[in-house]
C-alpha cells in the first residue's frame, strides 16, 4: 500500500479540453510537492481534483491506497488554502481561526487559536478583523485557519501570489518553516520557480496538463529530463562537451548529452575564454549581461556593474546535464 497521497493517472477535462492529461504522483507523508507551471498548465485543476471540488475524466485519488472518490470534499480532511484567503469579513481573526475546531471544547479551542497564531507570527492578532490586516497577515490567518483543525493534507493554490515581490519572498521562507515543523504533508501550486524551490521538498513541472517532471529541485534543475524541462527552468543555451571546455568548464558529459547554460551557469573571470556583449539590463539583483556564445547561442552573466566595453571574459562553472 501507498501511504500518504496518490494521484494516478488522472485526466481532467472541461468539455473538450483536457486541463490535466494522465498524470500520477505521489506525496509521501510529511512531504510537499509544488505543482509548477506556467498559467494555463492545469496545477488548479490538479489541486482542486484532489479536493474534491472537480470531476475526474479518468483516474483516481487515494489516500493511504483508498480510493476517494466516494468521498466529499468536506470528508477528505484536506485543508485547502487560495490565492485571496477568502477570510469570513464580519468575524475576527480568532473566529476565522476556529471555525473547522467544532467539535473542540471552547477551552481547547481558545488554546488551538492561540497555539496557531504563535505559529505563524501574529500572536496577539485574535481580536482583530480581517478588514484590519495587511495582504500579508490575511495569508498568514488563512494558513493558521486550514492547519488548526490538523488536516491530513494542505493544499494551497498560489497563496502567496497577490502579495508584492519582497513579502511574497519572506513569507514564503515562513511558509516553509511553516510546513516543515508541522509535518505537513501538502501540495503547493505556483509558477514562481524561487518560491517552488523554497518551499517544496519535491518539484512536478506541468505543461499544456502533462507532468513532465517530478523531482527535488537539485535533481530537477542538475539534471532536467529534457530540453522542455530544461528551457522551462532557464537553461537557454546548450553546449556539447567540447564547447563547454572550451568556455572553461571542468566537468564531463556522458554519450548523447549536452550542457544546459542557464542565468548562474557562466561568471565573469578575467582569465576566461572573450564573449561579444549583445545587451545588458538592470534588474533588481545586478545587471544582466547578455553575450553571444562562440556558435552563436545567446546566455547571460550576472555582473555587479555596468560592463564598460563591447566583449567580456568568462568562465562556464556550472549549468544542467541534459539528453542532446
Ligand atoms: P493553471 O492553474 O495552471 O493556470 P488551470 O487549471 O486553471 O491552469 O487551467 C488549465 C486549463 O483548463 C486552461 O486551458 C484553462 O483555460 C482551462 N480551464 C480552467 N478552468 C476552466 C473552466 N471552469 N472551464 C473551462 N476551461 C477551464
Ligand atoms: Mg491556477
Amino acid at each position: 500500500m501507498v501511504s500518504g497521497l496518490e494521484v494516478r493517472g488522472v485526466t481532467v477535462k472541461y468539455g473538450p479540453t483536457v486541463a490535466v492529461d494522465n498524470v500520477s504522483l505521489r506525496v509521501e507523508p510529511g512531504t510537499v510537492v509544488g505543482l509548477l507551471g506556467a498559467s494555463g498548465s492545469g496545477k488548479s485543476t490538479l489541486l482542486r481534483a484532489i479536493a474534491g471540488l472537480q470531476p475526474l475524466s479518468a483516474g483516481q485519488i487515494l489516500w493511504d491506497g483508498e480510493d476517494l472518490a466516494p468521498v466529499k470534499v468536506h470528508k477528505r480532511n484536506f485543508g485547502l488554502v487560495f490565492q485571496d484567503g477568502q477570510l469570513f469579513p464580519t468575524m475576527t481573526v480568532a473566529k476565522n481561526i476556529a471555525y473547522g475546531l467544532g467539535k473542540l471544547p471552547k477551552p481547547e479551542q481558545k488554546a488551538r487559536v492561540e497555539e496557531m497564531l504563535e505559529l505563524v507570527g501574529l500572536a496577539g492578532y485574535g481580536d482583530r478583523k480581517p478588514t484590519e490586516l495587511s495582504g500579508g497577515q490575511a495569508q498568514r490567518v488563512a494558513l493558521a485557519r486550514s492547519l488548526a483543525p490538523s488536516p491530513r493534507a494542505l493544499l494551497l493554490d498560489e497563496p502567496l501570489s497577490a502579495l508584492d515581490t519582497a513579502l511574497r519572498r519572506r513569507l514564503a521562507d515562513d511558509l516553509a518553516r511553516i510546513l516543515r515543523e508541522t509535518h505537513t504533508t501538502g501540495v503547493y501550486v505556483t509558477h514562481d520557480h524561487q518560491e517552488a524551490y523554497t518551499i517544496a521538498d519535491y518539484v512536478a513541472v506541468l505543461d499544456e496538463g502533462h507532468l513532465l517532471q517530478l523531482d527535488s529541485p537539485e535533481a530537477l534543475r542538475g539534471r532536467p529530463r529534457n530540453k522542455q524541462v530544461a528551457a522551462f527552468l532557464g537553461y537557454r543555451a546548450f553546449v556539447t562537451e567540447a564547447e563547454a571546455h572550451r568556455l572553461g568548464w571542468r566537468g564531463t558529459l556522458g554519450t548523447g548529452e549536452v550542457l544546459g547554460i542557464g542565468p548562474a551557469s557562466l561568471q565573469l573571470d578575467s582569465h576566461g575564454f572573450e564573449v561579444d556583449i549583445i545587451d545588458q539590463t538592470l534588474t533588481i539583483d545586478d545587471w544582466e549581461v547578455k553575450v553571444a556564445l562562440p556558435d552563436g547561442q545567446t546566455a547571460t552573466v550576472s555582473s555587479p556593474s555596468k560592463v564598460d566595453s563591447l566583449s567580456v571574459r568568462v568562465t562556464l562553472v556550472g549549468g544542467a546535464v541534459v539528453p542532446a
